[in-house]
């Protein structure tokens, strides 16, 4: 987030930003997913979440497809495995659904990004320092680095994160051969066409899911959760814009591509166009110098914990705000959830800031994830208080992705720049982020307790943001 800068005190500032935001509430915008009140705590884009292996099969042999420069290896097995399933499914999909016979790609090419310099892609590309897998169209094929990509990818997200990555790059090729069935030409903007990738591979990652694929499962819990997480790894920088030269979009706007394929199926992703773009796609630059100086990052301290609290004071107007205190507390009546906690009994939102600042500082190592996942932990515990004054329950089925839709309806207000903070490029990326730990609170009940399906805690948060409080307050769960 950034802090304004501007300081407006003025109540009539405060006041034309609550209309503003009251009128945004009812915006339909085009693209959401299913209405909250469809979601379900316990399904995936209507799968029912199970725990289980995620990964390769065990005991299935390993495809065969020839690979230049191979070195054999396990990475080098990951990834033909994948292209392999990838290939069965358009084999099957194409016909089906789009009438047209699938032809696989005419190359593949593995190379370690630390080794020797390859030409690759019609000698277009060199691949010495180069951490990246690609489609390449001018001679229809695909490239990776076994060297780096392919092993940060496994060690981060596991196996799945590799067959979503390249089943990513064969959404390109399937692109391609649909040509105009999908709407591109050479004209199409690049945030287009890495979408509507994105939306093919969530609709791969289905059939991984059903159990269709040869070589891998998936659960649809915590294995569907890694996948979805990868976004944030392949995400473009904070600060990149949407309409920038080569964008992939931010992780909030790839995981609703992927899940939008993975819930509607391929025919879905052929449509997404630039209209769609346009209206929903959040991506943009940092808001300014200082903004980009912090990387979209402030610091988590007790002085911006208090600026965050004025902030949901500001968008929520609760009668009697609730007490903030910055030492998790005892309840009388819920658990002392960490790193933050509600106590409906005396209305208090409690707080470990040590802890909420290894959560919102980002490291090199990859510890923290940044300022909104700290401080949307502090805004799910915010709004169970809200929750309590509008005499809705605190711990039924629905309280968990009510939460996340409130924070991302606060995530929203907090884009029209207030008096006390702003939304900056990574805030919501960081909340996808956050949403899929195991141990998050921005989609938790009072005692801690989250949806089990990650894929619905990400879906909720994004229809808060899009559609509003009162999406989330009147119709879900009722
Ligand atoms: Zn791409």
């Amino acid at each position: 987030m950034s802090t304004a800068g501007r300081r407006l005190g003025s109540t009539v500032f405060a006041l034309a930003a609550a209309i503003a935001l009251l009128s945004n509430c009812s915006a339909k915008v085009a693209g959401t997913a299913s209405p909250l009140g469809q979601l379900d705590p316990g399904s995936a884009g209507g799968m029912p979440v199970t725990t289980g292996a995620s990964g390769p099969r065990p005991g299935v042999p390993d495809a065969r497809l020839p690979v230049a420069n191979t070195d054999n290896g396990e990475m080098d097995r990951l990834a033909v495995n994948t292209i392999a399933d990838v290939d069965d499914y358009w084999a099957d999909q194409l016909p089906t659904v789009f009438g047209r016979k699938f032809v696989p790609v005419a190359k593949l090419t593995s190379y370690d990004s630390d080794g020797a310099n390859l030409k690759v892609c019609a000698g277009h590309e060199n691949t010495a320092g180069f951490i990246n897998a690609f489609y390449c169209d001018v001679d229809n094929s695909v490239s990776w680095d076994r060297g780096e990509l392919l092993p940060t990818l496994v060690q981060n997200f596991g196996p799945l994160a590799v067959t979503m990555v390249l089943a990513h790059e064969m959404g390109h090729a399937i692109q391609t051969q649909l040509g105009p069935l999908s709407g591109v030409n050479n004209a199409t903007p690049s945030i287009v066409l890495e979408q509507q990738a994105d939306c093919y591979a969530g609709s791969f990652m289905r059939s991984v899911a059903e159990g269709k694929a040869k070589h891998f499962q998936m659960s649809t819990g915590d294995g569907l959760n890694k996948v979805l997480a990868t976004t944030f790894f392949v995400r473009d920088q904070p600060g990149h814009s949407f309409t920038g030269q080569g964008a992939h979009g931010n992780a909030f706007d790839r995981v609703f591509a992927f899940q939008t394929g993975f819930t509607d199926g391929p025919q879905r992703c052929a449509r997404i166009d630039v209209n769609e773009i346009n209206s929903r796609i959040t991506e943009t630059a940092f808001r300014n110098g200082e903004d980009a100086g912090q990387n979209g990052n402030v610091a988590i301290t007790v002085a911006n914990l208090q600026t965050v609290a004025k902030a949901l004071n500001d968008v929520f107007r609760p009668t009697t705000p609730p007490k903030l205190v910055t030492a998790l507390a005892k309840c009388a009546d819920a658990k002392t959830t960490s790193p933050t906690a509600y106590c409906p009994a005396t209305d208090t939102v409690s707080m470990d800031v040590a802890k909420l600042k290894e959560i919102g500082t980002p490291t090199r190592k990859g510890g923290g994830i940044g300022d909104f996942a700290a401080f949307g932990e502090v805004a799910s515990r915010y709004v169970l208080s809200v929750q309590k004054a509008a005499g809705l329950p605190l711990d039924d089925a629905d309280t968990g992705l009510r939460t996340a839709c409130l924070v991302g309806h606060w995530g929203a207000a907090m884009t029209t720049q207030t008096d006390h903070l702003s939304l900056s490029a990574g805030d919501l990326d960081e909340a996808v982020a956050e949403l899929l730990t195991s141990t998050s609170l921005i989609a938790a009940d009072v005692d801690g307790k989250p949806a089990a399906s990650g894929f619905a805690r990400v879906e909720a948060f994004r229809i808060g943001f899009l559609q509003g409080a009162s999406t989330c307050t009147e119709q879900f769960g009722n």
